[in-house]
């Protein structure tokens, strides 16, 4: 079977997609994850949302907190995100759900984060494409990754990243890409030279790992 693990439709090209669901919307596709992302954060409403968010993701087809996390590049006031970021950790780790997290130029911000808050729930860094040292930082420090259109990129370094970071560690997706999950899947299974049985096995065996279910 196809996992999505990523993407902001359902649109049933994979048997498993986790949707990354608006929050304040109360259309629910069959799983989904639920998170404020740092591009859209106000402090006005920052609060509020929390509140929901920490209600609404304790539904059971809400399987994971994210997206969320860091990004250096946007507008949102640094503190802010990280304020927030902070409480969607404890959040996660109150319900015991992962985090999928959004991480532009901030790589230290979020371990550091992380680390502080105690988180002991798995993490995902979702269109992961960072260079081969942070990959290996955040292989070592066992977190998971997810990799999608940026596996087209010839030699890029998402490209370079799946090969090192080892069967057991990551996730495929399509996030807003327009692009297939099976030619994600096919992408990946050339560039890991296995067949692409074996790659799908391998993703639902570590999605039972991280989600604690059983497909
Ligand atoms: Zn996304």
């Amino acid at each position: 079977m196809f996992i999505n693990i990523h993407t902001h439709a359902q649109i049933y090209d994979a048997k498993l997609e986790l949707v990354n669901a608006n929050l304040q919307a109360s259309d629910q596709t069959n799983y989904y994850s639920y998170g404020l992302h740092p591009w859209h954060l106000k402090e006005e409403t920052a609060d509020s949302l929390l509140a929901n968010l920490q209600l609404r993701a304790t539904e059971k087809r809400c399987l994971a907190i994210g997206e969320c996390g860091l990004d250096k590049i946007c507008e949102t006031d640094l503190r802010l995100q990280e304020r927030v970021f902070m409480e969607q950790i404890r959040i996660a780790n109150t319900i015991k759900k992962p985090l999928i997290i959004h991480c532009v130029k901030a790589f230290n911000e979020v371990l550091n984060c992380l680390n502080f808050s105690d988180n002991a729930m798995p993490v995902i860094f979702h269109g992961f494409n960072n260079n081969a040292n942070i990959a290996r930082l955040l292989t070592e420090q066992g977190y998971y990754f997810s990799f999608g259109k940026a596996l087209m990129g010839f030699e890029s370094n998402a490209a370079r990243a799946i090969v090192s970071v080892g069967r057991k560690q990551f996730f495929l997706e399509t996030d807003t890409a327009d692009v297939s999950i099976k030619y994600v899947y096919k992408k990946a299974s050339e560039l890991l030279r296995i067949e692409e049985e074996i790659l799908k096995q391998q993703i639902v065996s570590n999605f039972e790992t991280v989600f604690n279910l059983k497909l």
